[in-house]
C-alpha cells in the first residue's frame, strides 16, 4: 500500500518539492488505520508522518519529506436538513458547490477557495468577512497517538484567524476525519449568484494562470502597526475578519512587486502571491520570502508571517 520515493510537486499547487520517502493515498478511516500500523512497523515515528490535503497551502522542500505522507482523500458527502456531513478530503469547491445545489446558504464567501474540508479546518481558511469555523457544528478525528477518534464541537476546535486546535500541541497529531456544517435555507439562484461573485473577483485579482499556494503572508492586523504606517495605509484598510494592512500593499511599497528569483517571483497581478514562473526550486521561493520580511520589516517595521507552510 505505501509507495516509495513519490515526487511531491505532483500534489503541491505550486508545483514544487522533491521526493517522499513513502507515500499512500486513503479513503476511508480503515485504511487509514491501516497505514498507521504499516508505518509503526518500518519506523514508527509519528513525528515523520505528514497529512496531505490538496497541497494549496504547503511549500515542499526541494530535498523532499523523509518520512510518510498520507493523502487523505476520505470524500463522503451527505446532507440532512439543513446539516451537511463531509469527509475531510472533500475538496472544498465540490462542498461549496453541492450547498448551493441544495439551496443551503453559509458558504458563499468560499466561492473559488481550494483546498479540502481537513486542510480549511485545520488553518480556518477565510476569505470575505467568512470563515471555515463560523458554520462547524462539530469536527471528527482520529488521534495518531491513541488511535482514538475524537469529536469536537465549533467552541473546542478553537478557530482564530488562521487558527485550530489542529495546529496546537493538543491536536497536532490528529487527522481531520469528517465535519458536520450547520447551514441556512436560503434561496438557490441568490446563493450561486453570491458564490460565482467570489469566483470572479479571485479570477479576476489573482494570478491563477500560474502554479501559487495562495497568500505568502497572513495580513497585518491594524493594531500591530505604528500610527504613521497606519495612516499611510488607512485607504486599504480592511475589516477581514478585523482590521488588518493587505500585505501586498506593503510588499507594493517596499519595491517587491514582481520581484523575481529563479524561477520564483511576487506577482505583478498580486504580490501577496508568490508564483512559480518557471520551474522554481522552494529555495527561490524562500528568498523571496526571507527578502519580503527583512524589506518590510525595515521600511514600515512590521513583522511579516508566513501563511504558506514550508515542510
Ligand atoms: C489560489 C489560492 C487561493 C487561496 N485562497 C485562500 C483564501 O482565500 N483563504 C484562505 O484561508 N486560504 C486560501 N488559500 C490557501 C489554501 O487554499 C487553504 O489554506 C486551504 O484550506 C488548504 O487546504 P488543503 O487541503 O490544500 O491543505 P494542504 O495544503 O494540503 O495542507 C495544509 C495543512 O493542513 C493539514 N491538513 C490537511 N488535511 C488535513 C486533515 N484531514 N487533517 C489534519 N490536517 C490536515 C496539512 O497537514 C497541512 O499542515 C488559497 C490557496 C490558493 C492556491
Amino acid at each position: 500500500m505505501l509507495s516509495q520515493n513519490i515526487p511531491l510537486k505532483k500534489y503541491s499547487s505550486i508545483k514544487i518539492g522533491g521526493p517522499a520517502s513513502y507515500f499512500c493515498e486513503v479513503n476511508s478511516v480503515s485504511q487509514l488505520k491501516q497505514v498507521i500500523k504499516q508505518w509503526r512497523e518500518i519506523d514508527g515515528d509519528l513525528n515523520k508522518i505528514f497529512v496531505l490535503g490538496e497541497g494549496t497551502n504547503i511549500l515542499f522542500s526541494d530535498s523532499g519529506y523523509d518520512g510518510l505522507v498520507i493523502k487523505n482523500n476520505i470524500n463522503l458527502l451527505e446532507r440532512k436538513g439543513t446539516q451537511v456531513l463531509a469527509g475531510g478530503g472533500m475538496l472544498m469547491p465540490t462542498l461549496i458547490n453541492f450547498c448551493s445545489q441544495n439551496a443551503l446558504s453559509g458558504f458563499e464567501w468560499a466561492g473559488g477557495l481550494p483546498g479540502t474540508v481537513g486542510g480549511g479546518i485545520r488553518g480556518n481558511a477565510g476569505a470575505f468577512l467568512g470563515e471555515i469555523g463560523d458554520s462547524i457544528l462539530e469536527v471528527e478525528s482520529l488521534d495518531l497517538r491513541t488511535f482514538k477518534i475524537k469529536k469536537r464541537n465549533r467552541k473546542e476546535c478553537q478557530f482564530g484567524y488562521r487558527q485550530s486546535v489542529f495546529k496546537t500541541e493538543e491536536g497536532k497529531k490528529e487527522v481531520i476525519l469528517y465535519a458536520k456544517f450547520k447551514l441556512k435555507k436560503g434561496d438557490r439562484e441568490e446563493i450561486k449568484t453570491k458564490t460565482q461573485e467570489k469566483v470572479d473577483y479571485r479570477i479576476e485579482r489573482h494570478p491563477l494562470d500560474l502554479p501559487n499556494v495562495g497568500s505568502a503572508f497572513k495580513n497585518v492586523p491594524t493594531s500591530s502597526v505604528s500610527s504613521s504606517v497606519k495612516k499611510e495605509f488607512e485607504k486599504s484598510i480592511k475589516p477581514d475578519p478585523f482590521p488588518v494592512i493587505p500585505t501586498a500593499k506593503l510588499l507594493i511599497g517596499a519595491g517587491l512587486k514582481g520581484k523575481s528569483i529563479g524561477g520564483a517571483k511576487f506577482s505583478e497581478k498580486h504580490p501577496n502571491f508568490i508564483v512559480n514562473f518557471n520551474r522554481a526550486k522552494a529555495e527561490d521561493v524562500l528568498a523571496l520570502i526571507s527578502i519580503a520580511k527583512k524589506s518590510v520589516k525595515e521600511k514600515y517595521g512590521v513583522d511579516l508571517e508566513e501563511e504558506i507552510m514550508f515542510v
